[in-house]
């Protein structure tokens, strides 16, 4: 399966949820596949929104996607640190940043409402998005644009802030996706591509 075959498997259990509400229910547990090991197609760095869970997202049961989930989706040292264990251990060939409409965090951001750690947190959110913020306009707009800024940003991080990840993607064994997850149609959306060939390759 190469990167286009894998983003397509998730996008069509994307499709599956928001259409006709998943083909993959839990599977009763299966001890012995679980302990004979991990071996996810994809990776996804999303947000901690109790709306968002990956696996039901797209349509996956155990197994098949490795995730990390913090609040606003930032490329953090501990974020970072487990994805680059699922690319360097798990050769995970697809890693997806999944932001969504209405994120707290970023709203949080825009408002700067947060303190103490969590203020740390959209600290970091909030340099993401600083050139949205000093934009005029409807604060719905505004928000929306932050949103994928971040998404944007987040995935920059990881290539920036991590060798192992952009050596990856720079020899072609892992792809990087920007994506988003719009609660109106339950779909999510790509808007950016990185890896070797960039969307030719996809
Ligand atoms: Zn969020």
């Amino acid at each position: 399966m190469d990167h286009k075959a894998r983003l397509k498997k998730l996008l069509e259990g994307n499709w599956r949820v928001a259409s006709v509400n998943g083909t993959n229910p839990p599977a009763p547990w299966d001890p012995e596949t679980m302990l004979a090991g991990q071996e996810p197609f994809a990776a996804v760095l999303g947000c901690s929104d109790s709306r968002v869970p990956p696996e039901q997202l797209f349509d996956q049961g155990p197994g098949k996607i490795f995730v990390v989930r913090v609040a606003g989706n930032i490329a953090g040292k501990s974020e970072i640190g487990s994805l680059e264990y699922a690319v360097s251990h798990l050769h995970v060939p697809l890693l997806m940043v999944l932001g969504h409409d209405d994120c707290g965090a970023v709203k949080a951001a825009m408002q700067s409402e947060a303190t103490g750690a969590a203020g740390d947190l959209i600290e970091h959110v909030r340099l993401a998005v600083a050139h949205v913020l000093v934009k005029e306009g409807a604060f719905h707009h505004i928000l929306d644009e932050a949103i994928r800024d971040n998404v944007l940003t987040t995935l920059r991080d990881l290539e920036v802030r991590s060798d192992l990840i952009r050596g990856a993607v720079e020899k072609g064994d892992l792809a990087l996706v920007g994506a988003m997850f719009s609660f109106d149609s339950g779909l999510i959306s790509v808007l950016e591509v990185r890896s070797r060939g960039g969307l030719a390759s996809l």
